[in-house]
């Protein structure tokens, strides 16, 4: 049985009786395969699984989708009752922020500047602070993050790094439909038609990573690749090859780096990416 929780206190009254270790799966809600594969994991890894549900106002910039953003309470409660998650945590905006927050946490200028938070002003902020009050207080032991949001998961290193947190940060693969398009809940956006033009984010990230596997390693080269086979129908806005730690563009694949793309399919806006290890 999940326990729910929209209060800060009430959550911290129950966490305080609980014994072991605590895993937080941090989502925005309108729960996926991609999310319980997160809490999948954080269930095998701890005794007690936390899962907060809140679209984070401070994350979207203006023209947004944070109105339109999908919300279903009953049907998140199911899914993590069903993967045995023991806590949901869904406050209010207005128990996260009060009547008017806030020290911000403003993550580095060179993680912030390339790849979504181009276009996305603010946005990591908006994520790092919400995430850091999230860490303060439900305490975990772990915290769990996809690598879909690769940006957001070096982010949020350095944030833990940065700032001491005592917990373990596990990064999760990316969930895929059998197509390939990487489970997101702005996939609920896309019609038919759409659906089948974004699979060409993932099909043709595929295909720079074959080049890639058969001894590719400069960007411009595997960028043209994945310039080459995307579809046509989408508005493409980004399409880097960075450093999957540091988030600095490089012009070779590194020891670890990361092949991302962001692009609009009609009016939706969809990313993806591919981690390149030269091991
Ligand atoms: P969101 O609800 O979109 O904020 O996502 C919550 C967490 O789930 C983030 O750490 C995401 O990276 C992760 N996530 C979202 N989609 C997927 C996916 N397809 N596979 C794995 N993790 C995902």
């Amino acid at each position: 049985m999940s326990v729910v929780f929209l209060t800060i206190d009430t959550l911290r009254d129950f966490l305080g009786n609980t014994n072991g270790s605590r895993g937080l799966v941090p989502t925005m809600g309108a729960l996926h395969a991609g999310h319980l594969s997160l809490i999948e994991r954080a269930k095998l890894e701890n005794d007690c699984v936390v899962v907060s549900i809140f679209v984070n106002p401070l994350q979207f910039g203006q023209g947004e989708d944070y109105l339109q953003y999908p919300r279903d309470m009953e049907s998140d409660r199911l899914a993590c009752e069903q993967a045995g998650v023991d806590v949901i945590f869904a406050p209010t905006p207005e128990e996260i922020y009060g009547a008017g927050q806030l020290t911000k946490i403003i993550p580095p200028e060179a993680m912030t500047a390339g790849l979504c938070g181009r276009s996305r002003v603010g946005h990591f902020t908006g994520v790092a602070t919400v995430v850091a009050k999230l860490f303060n207080i439900v305490k975990p032991h772990r915290a769990y993050f996809g690598q879909k949001d690769g940006q957001q998961l070096a982010i949020i290193r350095q944030l833990v790094k940065d700032l001491n947190f005592a917990i373990e940060i596990r990064d999760c693969p990316t969930l895929r439909m059998t197509s390939g398009l990487a489970l997101s809940s702005r996939n609920q956006y896309l019609d038919s038609e759409q659906l089948s033009i974004a699979v060409s984010f993932y099909e043709s990230l595929k295909l720079a990573e074959s080049a890639f596997l058969a001894g590719e390693i400069d960007s411009k080269v595997l960028i043209y690749v994945v310039k080459s086979y995307l579809s046509p129908q989408v508005v493409l806005e980004y399409l880097e090859l960075v450093n999957a730690e540091t988030l600095e563009p490089v012009e070779k694949v590194q020891t670890k780096s990361m092949l991302a793309i962001a692009g609009r399919v009609g009016n939706t806006r969809l990313i993806d990416n591919i981690i390149l290890n030269i091991d």
